[in-house]
């Protein structure tokens, strides 16, 4: 199977600015933010998305969340606040299909999002 292009950033196929990368996971900034802070958290591990996931995951994507976090707290959100997003599949917004997790801050964010 092709890889996705987040594949490509995991296995250093092509650039991105990784923000922190362990043997779990790796963070990106995102080529077109939405927001003043926007960072993409990915598993190396290619799970196309949140409901392809499986219970041996578990771990992972409790990695994956708690890193999110210190990511943002890293880049200065800890105190007015982030969001945390995870789009799935078509009506989800879900445009890359390994799983991410977009860590959003540095603005006021709008409730619901469209
Ligand atoms: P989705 O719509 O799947 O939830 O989010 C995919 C995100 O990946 C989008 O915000 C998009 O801007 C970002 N993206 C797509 N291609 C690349 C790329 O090659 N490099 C980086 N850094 N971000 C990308």
């Amino acid at each position: 199977m092709e890889k996705t292009i987040f594949q490509k950033i995991c296995d250093k196929d092509i650039p991105a600015d990784i923000v922190y990368e362990d043997d779990q996971v790796l963070a990106f900034h995102d080529a077109n933010p939405q927001a003043p802070t926007h960072v993409l958290m990915i598993p190396r591990k290619a799970i196309s998305r949140v409901n392809d996931a499986q219970d041996e995951d578990k771990l992972l994507l409790g990695h994956l969340l708690l890193k999110a976090a210190e990511v943002a707290r890293d880049l200065g959100l800890g105190e007015n606040g982030f969001r945390l997003v995870i789009n799935n599949g078509q009506d989800g917004g879900e445009s890359v299909p390994h799983l991410h997790c977009h860590i959003l801050g540095g603005r006021p964010l709008q409730w619901p999002p469209g």
